[in-house]
């Protein structure tokens, strides 16, 4: 787990989940896949997780709960961002209700103990059972009875967090789903429209085509964008115009709008210099010249949205 992530949208990673199986274009190069392979294949928290083949490791399917890392949120005493299970995916298929219900009430405990309390961001690219399982009129009851049973196996007898009913659905839990292109985009965001949560965001990251979002983004239900390039050794580029017309239509829509990452590839009218060229259809072209220096400006400046 890390204590402090380089993730720019982020403070901190909990990853009580380790673990995932590939769902979606947007997973061919999944960061958190290659490093439990590799350099984790040995800590308890990735044992097992994925199977090598001649690609590579590859998720399967396997996942941990990582029970000791459970309480780390309420360790820390000062508000943080806190991005939820950043090397897998807290609605895949295979992780039992139980491990939802506690994550829930730990964000829960977080909310009524706290006097300025952290904020959790959840994203999955598993929007049906996001939508499962907020939308399940039971869940609010459960976890209620898990923050009861975790403040005390947590925090101790006798604390606030003991009794509290949490307000539903937790005001400090931002929702969000992560859509690489549009038919991605289209089968997921009336999931997380029909989802309880106090905010709404989009992951387009790793960005891999144009997304026409105007529609959804203009009934005032979402309430931030991120979007990046994709980075890493066989990066797919972004093209710019991708990313400036996602900008506009948050900015048209009064949606927040973060821009992380040109990726590996950046704008041949903003570099000098060499290096492998791609032209997409519309003209435009991009250089590969590493994720530094392409860096996370768009029109010659950063991008740093967030919701309110
Ligand atoms: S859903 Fe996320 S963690 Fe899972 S394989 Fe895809 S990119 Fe990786």
């Amino acid at each position: 787990m890390a204590d402090k992530s380089k993730i720019e949208w982020t403070d901190s990673t909990w990853n009580v989940i380790t673990g995932c199986s590939v769902v979606s274009p947007g997973c061919k190069h999944c960061y958190a896949m290659k490093l439990a392979g590799t350099r984790m294949k040995h800590h308890w928290s990735r044992k097992g997780l994925t199977t090598d083949t001649k690609a590579g490791p590859v998720w399967n399917g396997q996942l941990s709960f990582n029970v000791p890392w459970l309480a780390q949120p309420l360790e820390w005493t000062r508000k943080r961002l806190i991005f939820v299970n950043a090397h897998g995916d807290t609605f895949h298929e295979n992780v039992p209700v139980d491990w939802l219900d506690k994550i829930f009430a730990v964000m829960g405990l977080a909310f009524v103990t706290m006097d300025d309390p952290h904020i959790f961001q959840v994203l999955t690219k598993r929007s049906k059972n996001l939508r499962a399982y907020l939308g399940d009129p039971e869940t609010v009851y459960r976890v209620t009875a898990m923050m009861k049973q975790l403040s005390r196996e947590l925090l101790g007898d006798g604390l606030p967090g003991e009794n509290a009913a949490p307000d539903w659905p937790l005001p400090n839990v931002w929702l969000g789903v992560s859509c690489e292109d549009q038919p991605r985009f289209d089968e997921r965001v009336a999931d997380l429209y029909n989802t309880p949560a106090a905010i709404r965001f989009f992951s387009f990251e790793p960005l891999l085509g144009p997304i026409d979002a105007k529609g959804p983004l203009s009934t005032g239900a979402f309430h931030w964008a991120i979007v990046g390039g994709e980075s890493g050794a066989n990066a797919r580029p972004m093209n710019p115009q991708w990313a400036r017309d996602l900008r506009d239509q948050c900015q048209a829509a009064g949606v927040a709008f973060h821009f992380k990452q040109n990726g590996e590839w950046v704008s041949v009218s903003e570099v000098e210099g060499e290096g492998p060229w791609h032209t997409f259809d519309d003209g435009r072209s991009v250089r590969r010249v590493g994720k530094k220096a392409a860096g996370r400006t768009l029109d010659g400046r950063t991008w740093d949205g967030m919701p309110a």
